[in-house]
């Protein structure tokens, strides 16, 4: 890899490029923002749709890379410690209980950062994305809750290198945390930490209005919402309450097309290359899922670890036939009558995979579902693009011939 400084020629060439002006990545480009600095010229390199790495990754970032025969590495990838937790003062209007945020702070508060690139919304529009780099508590706490929306986080970078800031916390999803651990060593920093979520079936916003449009009964003054463990769509609209839907009674042929392109070919739904990973698909209702990958993850964990309640993963049930059965449904386009669907949620709630088999559950639907998206959209892209962990899921299941 070149060094590329501030005053190079192919810095000041990039700095001439409008933001967005080149995607190499094309249709598949998750605008993770790394085209919108001059870090563009390590975008062969870094970008997770043009160059899938993430096993050279894990170990540049861990130490190891995840050993394929055992089954959590396979699945969640490289982690020392997985538990289940809630923050036991929540903050108000988080995503979750606000661990997140609550690490982001802890890490400035202490100095061990000097800043943290979280994502904002615009002053217009609360699900529009606006990546900062936050120097106060206030403004990671404004960064609060999800947008459900591609975000350009790595947009900021350039900032990083021109303040001359040598500590630094990223917060972001696992494209994003791909092409940032690629020119991680390009950024000055002396320590850089890494604050995963998961994520899968991001939009665009036009999608996301789309989406909301088709699901919700008022689109409108939805606030948040999330895919729970209960095999619901939760709502939150700005009067508190709360709108549930089935995930089995959602339009699939209507929202088919919704999913931004990247998201329908991406295998790194776990973030594997972040530090710690914060989600919620591996807890019981109500509790966030923290992975901690490595020394770095265990560092930022115990900053908190006198604000949190917590209790030991766990894993209940058999997802296997619910995901055969899912993958035709959804290659179909089937949509069931909202009675049915309904009954279906409340019966799969009981008697479904719950825990770290309802983590495993999603993995399985979405990387089956995505890789025969990859399988038809991208046929030369198979290959290189799918990571041997995912193949390994796929593998377990039956799939439509074409
Ligand atoms: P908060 O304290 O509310 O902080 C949220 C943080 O997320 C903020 O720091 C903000 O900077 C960052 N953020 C917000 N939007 C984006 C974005 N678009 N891109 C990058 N960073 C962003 N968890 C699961 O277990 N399963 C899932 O399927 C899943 N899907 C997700 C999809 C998306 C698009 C996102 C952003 C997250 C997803 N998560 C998923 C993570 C989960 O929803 C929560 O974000 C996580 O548990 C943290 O909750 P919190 O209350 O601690 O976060
Ligand atoms: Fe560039 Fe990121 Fe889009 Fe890849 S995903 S083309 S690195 S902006």
């Amino acid at each position: 890899m070149t060094s590329l400084t501030p005053n190079s020629a192919k810095h000041k060439q990039a700095r001439a490029l409008k933001p967005g002006a080149i995607r190499p990545a094309k249709e598949l480009c998750s605008e993770c923002g790394l085209c919108d600095t001059y870090y563009i010229h390590y975008v062969k390199e870094a970008c997770a749709f043009l160059n899938q790495q993430v096993a050279k990754l894990e170990q540049q970032a861990h130490g190891r890379s995840r050993n394929l025969d055992n089954p959590d590495d396979c699945y969640f990838g490289v982690n020392q410690k997985m538990t289940a937790a809630r923050k036991i003062k929540p903050i108000e209007g988080a995503q979750w209980t606000g661990i997140v945020s609550t690490i982001a702070i802890e890490m400035l508060n202490s100095g061990k950062v000097e800043g943290v690139v979280c994502v904002q919304n615009t002053k217009e529009d609360r699900f529009a994305p606006m990546p900062i780099i936050a120097r106060t508590p206030e403004e990671i706490l404004a960064a609060r809750v999800n947008k459900p929306t591609l975000s350009p986080n790595l947009s900021v970078l350039e900032q990083v290198e021109k303040s001359g800031m040598k500590r630094l916390l990223v917060i972001g999803v696992g494209c994003q945390i791909q092409a940032l651990r690629t020119v991680e060593q390009q950024l000055g920093l002396e320590k850089l930490y890494v604050l995963g979520t998961p994520c899968v079936d991001n939009v665009t916003r036009a999608g996301l209005q789309k989406f909301l449009e088709t699901t919700s009964h008022s689109p409108e003054t939805v606030v948040h919402y999330e895919f729970m463990q209960d095999f619901r769509v939760h709502f939150k609209h700005e009067d508190g309450s709360i709108e549930k839907v089935p995930f089995f009674g959602l339009n699939t042929k209507e929202l088919k097309d919704v999913f931004a392109p990247s998201c329908m070919s991406c295998f790194d739904y776990v973030n594997s290359l972040a530090d710690l990973v914060v989600g919620y698909m591996g807890a019981p209702f109500g509790w966030q899922w923290v992975v901690v990958r490595n020394n770095k993850g265990l560092e930022m964990l115990d900053m908190v670890q006198n604000q949190l309640e917590t209790q030991p993963v766990t894993s209940k049930g058999d997802r296997k036939q619910a995901v055969q059965q899912s993958i035709p449904a959804y290659d179909q386009g089937v949509t069931l009558p909202m009675w049915a669907a309904k009954m279906m949620g409340v019966v799969i709630e009981k008697i479904g995979p719950k825990g770290l088999e309802y983590a495993r559950f999603s993995i399985d639907s979405h990387f089956t579902r995505n890789y025969l998206y990859v399988k038809r959209n991208h046929p030369e892209k198979l290959e290189a693009h799918v990571p041997d962990y995912a193949k390994r899921i796929v593998e377990q299941y039956k799939l439509p011939d074409s």
